[in-house]
């Protein structure tokens, strides 16, 4: 391992020894692996040199990025090297001509969204953790709260430039808007989890920044209604770029967790609304088609969230979910996506789930686009009770969205946690093409071996 000190310009950038926890895991910390050198590479050259070296000597490999993953996706279970992309952080070029910013991949989403809208552009892709990296969300097609009217990470994928298992260096894609030459590895290597190159450089589309943007909170008496009514509003013409939704029970944590409240608190489910776009007529015409929808549809009230500070912290508690159920208690997260009309019967089940088990399972999401996020949650279960109840939950629940057309992951990959449903859930033959196509860029299994398939 010594060898890799020569491949970077800098020595300080390898660790051999004295590695913190957190490079062996994930965000939930929960599993842990090993590793023999950590390395931070800044240049595609130094990535390709240690991939190289790494190949011709069968040494795994764990790229990173932030590190955020929910799923085990940075776990190096086999140890070897882990290679730390973060500090490959250069906004490169922002070309207003073809609405393209080229960045390294470990420029985190908070501060590219910050950097092109002081310019009056806008990358859409919004997913709930801003301190994730554009690397890393591509590497797993991250999806968030915009979905419903701008698409995921994928749709914003121009151009890339990665690193192969073997050293090799492969461009793919441009600035270009259309492309029909040949197969897609930029859209192989999208959501591939780091499993078939190493991303060095990403072009990002980018569209004109929206100058008007509005928020409503829709409180409901129950959850159904909610899900009901949003599945109509998709149909109105609202063009909603968030439908978010939240139990009640997951608010209060949000909100213990940041210390602000939700107008409204007497509802046992909300829905919250964002709308956005280039005038404040057409904004506001889109939040009254709404509006009229909603009311129709039973909610008990329409809240326009006019004041930025109160829109601010709603969004806030909003964000705070996932870290406000993990700091009252273990969890296993559950990001699964069914048909959108699909939803309210998907919740009904997991509700049902709850009754019969005595696991307490809170759901919220990303109700335009059908991603369930259930935190299933582990309360004072003892290791082996723990175990047996998750494993009857987590079967049922995966059961009921493959019945339902559903798939394991909407945007969260599968990482090592959640292999086996995927695996359950997924055709024999597609997953052996799966595994064809990632033999066939890395013959000796050395890029995050043991993740996916
Ligand atoms: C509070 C919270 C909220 C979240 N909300 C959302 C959400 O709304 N939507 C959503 O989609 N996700 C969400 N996530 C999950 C997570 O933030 C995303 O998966 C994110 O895309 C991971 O980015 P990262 O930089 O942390 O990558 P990491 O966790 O470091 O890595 C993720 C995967 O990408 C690979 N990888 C990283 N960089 C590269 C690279 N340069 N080349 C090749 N492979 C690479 C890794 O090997 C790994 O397989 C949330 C997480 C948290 C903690």
């Amino acid at each position: 391992m010594e060898e890799l000190y020569r491949m970077v310009a800098d020595p300080s950038r390898v660790k051999l020894s004295g590695i913190e926890e957190k490079y062996v895991s994930d965000h939930l910390g929960r599993l842990r692996g090993t590793c023999d050198a950590l390395v931070f590479p800044i240049r595609s050259e130094e990535v390709s040199a240690v991939l190289k070296w790494a190949y011709d000597r069968s040494i795994p490999v764990t790229p990173r990025g932030a590190g955020t993953n929910l799923v085990g996706s940075t776990v190096p279970e086999r140890g070897g090297i882990v290679l730390d992309l973060s500090r490959m952080n250069r906004i490169l070029e922002l070309d207003e001509q073809t609405l393209t910013v080229t960045v390294e991949p470990g420029v985190v989403l908070a501060d590219l969204q910050a950097y092109v809208e002081e310019r009056g552009l806008f990358y859409p892709p919004d997913p709930g953790e801003k301190q994730a990296t554009i690397g890393g969300n591509i590497s797993t097609n991250a999806g968030g709260m915009r979905a419903v009217k701008y698409g995921v990470t994928r749709d914003y994928v121009r151009g890339l430039t990665a690193v192969l298992p073997n050293g090799e260096v492969i461009r793919t894609g441009g600035k270009v808007v259309k492309d029909s030459s040949g197969l897609s590895l930029k859209h192989l290597l999208i959501g591939s989890e780091g499993t078939l190159g190493v991303i060095t450089e990403c072009v990002l589309k980018l569209i004109p920044k929206p100058t008007f943007v509005l928020g409503a909170l829709v409180p409901f008496a129950d959850l159904k209604t909610g899900i009901d009514a949003v599945i109509r509003l998709i149909h109105e013409k609202a063009s909603p770029t968030a439908i978010e939704f939240m139990e009640r029970k997951v608010v209060a944590l949000g909100e213990q967790y940041m210390g602000t409240f939700f107008p409204f608190p007497d509802a046992a489910a909300y829905i919250l609304l964002s709308f956005d776009g280039n005038s404040d007529s057409e904004v506001r015409a889109h939040a009254d088609n709404a509006r009229q929808s909603v009311l129709q549809s039973g909610a008990l009230d329409f809240l326009p969230l006019d004041d930025p500070a109160v829109l601010d912290q709603v969004w806030k508690v909003r964000g705070s979910l996932v870290k406000a159920v993990e700091a009252v208690s273990e969890q296993e997260p559950v990001d699964i996506v069914v048909p959108i009309d699909k939803t309210a019967e998907f919740i009904a089940y997991a509700n049902e789930v709850e009754r019969e088990t005595g696991v307490q399972l809170i759901s919220f999401g990303h109700a335009g686009d059908g991603n369930v996020h259930l935190c299933v949650v582990r309360g004072e279960r003892d290791t082996e009770a723990w175990q047996r109840d998750l494993k009857e939950v987590m079967s049922r629940i995966y059961g009921k969205s493959q019945e339902l057309g559903g798939l394991t992951s909407g945007e969260h990959g599968i990482g090592l946690t959640k292999k086996p449903y995927f695996a359950k859930a997924t055709d024999p033959v597609v997953l052996a093409a799966m595994r064809s196509v990632k033999a066939s860029l890395d013959d000796r299994n050395i890029l995050n071996a043991g993740k996916i398939f």
